[in-house]
C-alpha cells in the first residue's frame, strides 16, 4: 500500500494564503451547486455584506454563513488559523498538543490553543462508522495516567499517578498489514465488559484473534481464534495490536506529555482518527474541519465539563 504523501505546509499556504480563500473553500464544499438555505431548502438568496461570507435566503430570511454547522461556528479566530491548525493536526504523524498549536500559530493564550484542540478533536469520531472486519487482533494493556499538574514520570507521588484500562483491536488487510483500528477505555478485564467492546467495533462473522484471557470465551457471532504458543510474547503472536498500544503510549508521552484521565477517550480517538487515516491526510483535514460531521456549537465550559 503505497502512503499519499500528505501535502506540505507550503502547499497548504499555497492553497490558503488568507481568510478569502478558506471562505472559497467551505463554501464550494458546503454549496457545490450554489447557496441552499438549511432551513426551508430554498436556492434563492443574496450575499451579506459581513466579515464572513453569509447567505440570507430570498424565501424565509434565514442568514447562514460558510462555517455554521463546522467547528469554527461562533469562533472569533481567523477561518485561516482554523485551516492551519486543522492542517497540522491532520498532517502531522503525531499530531500537535495544545502548547505546539499555540506556539506555531501565534495564538495569545493557552486556553486559546486548548479550546480550538479540543473542537478539532471532537470533529474525528464519525457516529456512522463501520465496524472492523475479516481478521481482528484484540488485545488489552494499562496506561499510566498523571492527575491534575502532576509529572508523568518517576515514581514519586505515587499515590496520585494511576491507571486506565484499555481495550484495543486492529483489522487486518489481505496483505497481511494492519487496517483500522479501535480503542476504548474500560473499567475492567471482565468478560461482559470485553465481550461488549467486540460487539461495537467487530463485524458479526468476522475471526477474532485474542490472547488466552479467559474472559474472550463465548465470543458470540464472531469466530474465535485463541493464540496461545508455550511461553511465546504477546507482542509477537499478536503484533499489530502491539504496535497499536506502543504507539499509543509513545505519543502519550512524547506529544502529550502523560495523559490526563479526564480527556483519555478524547486522546483514544485522536489517535485512532490518524491511525486509520495515515494513507488518506487530505480526506483528514475535511474531516477535521467538522465538514464531514455536523456538530452542534459547543462551548470552552461544555469541553470542561464534559458535556460534549
Ligand atoms: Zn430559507
Amino acid at each position: 500500500m503505497a502512503k499519499r504523501k500528505p501535502p506540505s505546509l507550503a502547499e497548504f499556504l499555497d492553497r490558503f494564503p488568507d481568510d478569502g480563500a478558506c471562505e472559497t473553500y467551505l463554501a464550494a464544499r458546503r454549496w457545490p451547486d450554489g447557496f441552499v438555505c438549511p432551513a426551508c431548502g430554498g436556492v434563492k438568496g443574496w450575499k451579506l455584506d459581513r466579515d464572513r461570507e453569509t447567505w440570507e435566503c430570498a424565501a424565509c430570511g434565514r442568514q447562514t454563513s460558510v462555517t455554521a454547522g463546522t467547528v469554527m461556528h461562533r469562533s472569533k479566530i481567523a477561518l485561516h488559523r482554523w485551516f492551519l491548525a486543522a492542517h497540522l493536526m491532520a498532517t502531522h504523524s503525531n499530531g500537535i498538543s495544545a502548547l505546539q498549536l499555540q506556539a506555531q500559530l501565534g495564538l495569545g493564550s493557552y486556553k486559546t490553543a486548548w479550546l480550538m484542540c479540543h473542537k478539532l478533536r471532537r470533529a474525528m469520531v464519525d457516529p456512522d462508522r463501520d465496524p472492523l472486519g475479516g481478521i481482528v487482533e484484540i488485545d488489552e494493556t494499562s496506561i499510566v495516567c498523571r492527575t491534575k499538574d502532576e509529572p508523568v514520570a518517576g515514581g514519586q507521588g505515587r499515590s496520585s499517578i494511576g491507571k486506565i484500562l484499555v481495550v484495543g483491536a486492529v483489522e487486518l488487510l489481505e496483505d497481511g498489514r494492519p487496517g483500522r483500528a479501535r480503542l476504548a477505555r474500560i473499567p475492567d478485564f471482565q468478560a461482559v465488559t470485553l465481550h461488549r467492546f467486540v460487539g461495537q467495533s467487530v463485524e458479526r462473522g468476522s475471526t477474532v484473534v485474542s490472547d488466552g484471557l479467559q474472559a474472550y470465551r463465548g465470543l458470540r457471532d464472531v469466530e474465535h481464534e485463541r493464540r496461545v504458543v508455550g511461553g511465546m510474547a504477546a507482542h509477537i503472536l499478536m503484533p499489530w495490536i502491539h504496535r497499536v498500544f506502543s504507539n499509543f503510549k509513545r505519543w502519550a508521552l512524547g506529544t502529550l506529555h502523560g495523559l490526563r484521565k479526564q480527556h483519555v477517550d478524547r486522546y483514544l480517538n485522536e489517535f485512532v482518527f490518524r491511525w486509520n487515516r495515515r494513507a488518506h491526510r487530505r480526506a483528514a483535514f475535511d474531516t477535521l474541519l467538522g465538514l464531514a460531521t455536523r456538530l452542534p456549537h459547543a462551548s470552552y465550559r461544555n469541553f470542561v465539563e464534559r458535556t460534549v
